[in-house]
Order: C-alpha cells, then sequence, then structure tokens
C-alpha cells in the first residue's frame, strides 16, 4: 500500500497541468498513469490548435477555459521553453451555405471575448493564403489562434510538476476506487493498492468510468477517433494559417495547418470507435480526410506523407467539460469529457482546479518552489554561433544521432535526465525528435536505445519502443554484445 495526499489519475495534459499548480501547495501528490510516460493519451495526437475561442457556446466551461487558457499560452510556452506560435486560423466557407456558420462562429466569439475576428471575402482571402481552392468564398479570420507542441507541452508542464516534489507513476492501471474507514480512498491498480486523502480523476476515456465509481449521476464516454497524414518540411509552406471548413456535429472539421515544426498536418476524421486504445489508422478514415482536404487544397500531394496516426476524443454526451468536485463524494475531484478545445483549455483548467482542491482542501502555499530549467534550444535552431558554442561546452553536440533532425546526442543524454526522464525509444522521440522525420526512427532508433541504456543503466535488452512489452530486441545477447554493453 502506497500513502499520497493528492493521487491525480492521469498523466495526459489535464493531469500534469493540474499537478504542475497543485506542486505549489503543500501535499504530497502522485500521478498514476496506464502508458509509460506522459502525454500518451489524447495529449500526444491531436491538432496542436490553440484554439482562440470561437467555437464552443457562449456560457460553456468550453468557451470559459478556452478563452482564459488561450490567453495565457504565448507567456506559459515561453516560461516553459515549449515550441508555440500564433499562425492566426481562417474557417473558410466554400459556398454562400456556409455564409450563416461563419457569422454564428463570429457572434460566439464575440460573445466569448476573442479579440480581432472578422470575416473576409474571396479576395483578401485568397490574397493572404494564394493556395487555398479558389472556390471558397468568405472566411471567418481569426488572428489570435496558435500552434504548440501538445506533447512538448505536457512534458513541461510535468518536469516543473516533478522539480517541485509531484511523483509520477507508469504503467500503473486504476481498476477500483473505494471509500476507507477515514474518509479517504482506496484505488486499487494493477500494481497494487494507493491510499489518498485527495483523489483527482483526469483519466481521458476512462474518465467516465471511474467517476460511475464515485458518484450515482452516471457519465458515458463516446470515443471518437481522428485519424491524420503528416507531411514533411515543405521548402514553402503552402499556408500561413490554420485552414479550418465549417464545423459538424462531429467535431470542427478537417483541417490543414503548418506545425511548430514546419511541418504540415492534415485531419482529423471523425468516427466512432469501441477502444479507446485502438489508435490504427484505416484507409477509409485516411481517405475521409484525403476527400475532405482537396476542397481545401485542391493541389495536395501526399508524396512527401511521413507518417499516419491517430488520437481518440473523450466525448461525454452533455457535451461540456466536466469539471470540479465529484457529486456526492468529498475530497474527489474530476475532469471529465475533455475534448477539445482540451488542449487550449489545458492551463486554465489545470489552475481552476488546483485552486478550488486548495482552497477546499485547506492546502497552504508553500514558501519556496524550485526553480524551472527550460530544455536548451534544439542543436537545429541554434545560429554557428551558438553551435560552437555548445560544442565546445560539451563535445557531444558533435554528434548527430538522428540524421533526418539533426538531432545530438547531447540533446538525447539531456532528455534522459530531465525530471520526468526520457527511458524508452518513443519518450526520446517526443523530446528531441530523434526519429521523427523521414526515415521514423529507421537509423537512429538502435542509437537512441544504446544511449538510453548507457545513461539510465537499463540493460539494452530491456530498451522498448514505448514501455511495457514492446522490446526492441528478442533473443539473448552473444558473449561479444555483452561484452560491449558492459564496456
Ligand atoms: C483527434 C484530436 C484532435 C484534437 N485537437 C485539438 C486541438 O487542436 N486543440 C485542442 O485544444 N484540443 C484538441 N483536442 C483535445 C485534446 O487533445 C484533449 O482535450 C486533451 O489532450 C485531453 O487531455 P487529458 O489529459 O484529459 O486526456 P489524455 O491526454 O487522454 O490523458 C488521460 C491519461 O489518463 C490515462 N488513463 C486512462 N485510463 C486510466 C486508468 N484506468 N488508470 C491510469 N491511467 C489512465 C491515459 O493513459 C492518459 O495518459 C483533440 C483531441 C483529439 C483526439
Amino acid at each position: 500500500m502506497k500513502n499520497t495526499d493528492i493521487l491525480i489519475i492521469g498523466g495526459g495534459v489535464i493531469g500534469c497541468a493540474l499537478a504542475r499548480e497543485l506542486s505549489r501547495y503543500e501535499a504530497k501528490i502522485a500521478v498514476v498513469d496506464q502508458a509509460w510516460d506522459v502525454a500518451e493519451g489524447a495529449s500526444k495526437a491531436n491538432s496542436g490548435i490553440v484554439h482562440a475561442g470561437y467555437d464552443a457556446v457562449p456560457g460553456t466551461l468550453k468557451a470559459k477555459y478556452n478563452v482564459a487558457g488561450a490567453n495565457v499560452f504565448p507567456t506559459l510556452c515561453e516560461e516553459l521553453g515549449v515550441p508555440y506560435r500564433r499562425c492566426g486560423a481562417l474557417v473558410v466557407g466554400f459556398s454562400e451555405e456556409d455564409r450563416p456558420t461563419l457569422q454564428e462562429l463570429l457572434d460566439r466569439g464575440v460573445a466569448n471575448g476573442v479579440p480581432e475576428l472578422r470575416i473576409i471575402e474571396r479576395e483578401e482571402l485568397l490574397s493572404l493564403e494564394p493556395n487555398l481552392n479558389p472556390q471558397a468564398c468568405c472566411a471567418l479570420l481569426v488572428p489570435t489562434s496558435g500552434i504548440v507542441s501538445p506533447y512538448e507541452l505536457t512534458f513541461a508542464l510535468a518536469d516543473d510538476a516533478a522539480l517541485n516534489g509531484v511523483t509520477f507513476h507508469f504503467g500503473e492501471e486504476v481498476s477500483a476506487i473505494e471509500r476507507d474507514a477515514e474518509g479517504g480512498f482506496v484505488v486499487r491498480t494493477n500494481k497494487g493498492e494507493w491510499r489518498c486523502r485527495i483523489l483527482v480523476n483526469c483519466a481521458g476515456s476512462s474518465s467516465a468510468r471511474l467517476h460511475n465509481q464515485l458518484s450515482s449521476r452516471l457519465m458515458h464516454i463516446t470515443h471518437r477517433r481522428g485519424q491524420y497524414y503528416l507531411l514533411d518540411r515543405p521548402k514553402e509552406a503552402p499556408f500561413e494559417r490554420t485552414i479550418f471548413q465549417c464545423p459538424s456535429k462531429m467535431g470542427k472539421g478537417v483541417l490543414v495547418s503548418p506545425t511548430v515544426h514546419g511541418n504540415v498536418l492534415l485531419g482529423p476524421s471523425a468516427e466512432d470507435i469501441d477502444d479507446p486504445l485502438n489508435t490504427e489508422t484505416t484507409q477509409s478514415g485516411l481517405d475521409s480526410v484525403m476527400e475532405k482536404v482537396r476542397l481545401t487544397w485542391p493541389k495536395v500531394s501526399l508524396r512527401t506523407n511521413i507518417t499516419n496516426f491517430s488520437g481518440v476524443r473523450a466525448h461525454e454526451e452533455r457535451g461540456d467539460f466536466i469539471l470540479g468536485a465529484v457529486d456526492g463524494c468529498p475530497g474527489a475531484y474530476e475532469a471529465v469529457g475533455i475534448e477539445s478545445p482540451g488542449l487550449s483549455s489545458a492551463p486554465a483548467i489545470g489552475k481552476a482546479l488546483a485552486e478550488q482542491i486548495a482552497g477546499e482542501q485547506r492546502l497552504p502555499a508553500k514558501a519556496e518552489l524550485a526553480p524551472y530549467q527550460k530544455p536548451a534550444i534544439p542543436f537545429r535552431e541554434m545560429t554557428p554561433e551558438e553551435q560552437e558554442k555548445a560544442l565546445a561546452e560539451n563535445p557531444l553536440y558533435g554528434s548527430i544521432i538522428c540524421r533526418c533532425e539533426v538531432v545530438t546526442e547531447a540533446e538525447i543524454v539531456a532528455a534522459t535526465h530531465r525530471p520526468v526522464p526520457a527511458t524508452h525509444i518513443d519518450a526520446v522521440k517526443r523530446r528531441t525528435r530523434a526519429g521523427m522525420g523521414r526515415c521514423q526512427g529507421g537509423f537512429c532508433s538502435p542509437r537512441v536505445a544504446a544511449i538510453i541504456s548507457r545513461e539510465t543503466g537499463i540493460p539494452l535488452q530491456d530498451i522498448t519502443k514505448n514501455g511495457g512489452n514492446s522490446y526492441l530486441l528478442t533473443g539473448t545477447l552473444t558473449k561479444e554484445a555483452e561484452g560491449r554493453e558492459q564496456a
């Protein structure tokens, strides 16, 4: 039995934003996640758009937290060293029938307090985005829409929380929650039991199932998968802004967007599935994306497609975020149904939930916080002078491990020593981009595995792709390889 004051279930962007905010108070805090890293659920596989807040219905929690969250992104990302860019967005109407929808989005945005929104006509639209389908007739211009690296944000939030005492426990799936005799909770996982005074359910796809163990007001999550194409970095970006089509009841529709790393993202589809862990991509799902993308971008070509991926939305049937204290269950709190704009809202949700918990549970604020250390600028983004200086200080900058994305050994070593360390291939990939390029890790994965092993002491044969049983090597080591590993 492990004891903690606060147990947060789920290390997605919501759980990590909350953990960071709660780490400012005097309390023993643990985060458990069934996956083997933070940001392994919806928080790693989404569009990465920091929505401005024009889409959510005024008066909903989605509207409130989207606008509040989006406002803090520029400073938060600067403070944490997370890639973010306010590139703007366009919601495009392809016929006059779309105009009332655009007007409704504009009205909602104004009611939600989103600045600088306006509807623009064809000529201005095509001068802003010349690669857009010339059939476009009008659009909602959203200058304050942004793009972010969603998993790098989650890593940074988790690192800051860990620096301030929060512990992270991976590969630990919560199956049951019960009340104990002292008014706290006993939480059963595949690795044993936790006892805690305060429980916070940020379990994304499982959040409704865990909620239903605590409250008689039942909830239901529909798992809605979204599939994507990710294109290689073009010499010239086809679009400066994120281009949306008009939204439908299934979501914000298919977009074409630059990413913060200079790639082009196409997607997502929207299909309801039974298993939230089923992140396969399918021909029919991808075809449905391409059919819609061609309307936005008739000249689209898949010749530079690097990879496909999918993420699963947690859609609660009420259609709004469910946040705060669990009905009729003192000491329990939750964030249920956090679908889009959940990423954009995360900083504001984390703050509001932490303040509510600290206030109601009388948590004293810490006198001092550990200073956050931004990750170093990636080598590929340094000026030649900065590269020379970095190399002089650390010769491992001279060893390029990932040639596609120009990632050095120094950066991979640093990733394995972050407060929430990277201990498998995908964890290094998302923290450094080693393996994110055209060859998708075909060349660098063995070298990354060797570095992880050397830096963490995990034997090479136990290094995995993404935790659990996803071993890279099978069979037994030869005497020669054993000797090499020990050297
Ligand atoms: C296709 C798609 C596109 C999107 N695009 C955008 C966008 O552009 N902008 C935007 O603002 N939002 C977007 N979103 C929404 C956003 O990604 C989510 O709202 C956000 O990531 C939710 O974070 P979370 O922490 O609640 O959930 P998650 O990231 O799913 O985290 C939940 C965590 O709980 C863990 N967990 C689950 N069950 C258990 C259990 N029983 N025991 C232990 N751990 C458990 C999971 O492993 C997971 O790590 C999109 C979502 C999707 C799927």
